[in-house]
C-alpha cells in the first residue's frame, strides 16, 4: 500500500516536471516569435536557446510518458484483487465444533468427527 503510494507519487511529480519543461519550451518559442532577433548577437542567442528548447521539449514529452506509465502501471496494481490472500484462505478451514484446522473438501472433522457444513 505505501510503496504504491510512493510509486503513484513519483509518477505524478515525472508528469509535472515533464510538463514544466514542454511548458519552458513553449515560453522560449513564444519569446523569440513575438521578438525577433534584430543583431547578429541575438540571432546567436535564440539558435543557442532554440537548441536547449528543443531538447527540454523531447526530454519534456520522454519524461511526461514515463511518468504517465509509472502512474497507469502503480494504478493497475493498486486495483487487482489481492490473489495470494484469497487462495490462502480457501486451503484453511476451521471446524466449527472444535475449532481445529480441517481439510477444505471435508465433510466430517477428522478430529472431533462431527459433519462439517458446506
Ligand atoms: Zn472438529
Amino acid at each position: 500500500m505505501k510503496a504504491s503510494r510512493i510509486g503513484l507519487m513519483i509518477g505524478l511529480i515525472l508528469v509535472f516536471f515533464g510538463m514544466a519543461l514542454v511548458v519552458g519550451q513553449s515560453a522560449l518559442d513564444f519569446k523569440w516569435t513575438h521578438h525577433p532577433p534584430e543583431t547578429f548577437g541575438e540571432v546567436e542567442d535564440m539558435e543557442d536557446q532554440m537548441k536547449i528548447a528543443t531538447s527540454l521539449g523531447l526530454a519534456g514529452n520522454i519524461i511526461v510518458l514515463i511518468g504517465v506509465a509509472i502512474f497507469v502501471v502503480v494504478f493497475m496494481i493498486e486495483i487487482l484483487p489481492p490473489a495470494p490472500t484469497m487462495a490462502r484462505a480457501r486451503v484453511t478451514r476451521v471446524c466449527p465444533s472444535c475449532g481445529r484446522v480441517v481439510d477444505p473438501d471435508a465433510k466430517f472433522c477428522r478430529h472431533c468427527g462431527k459433519a462439517l457444513p458446506e
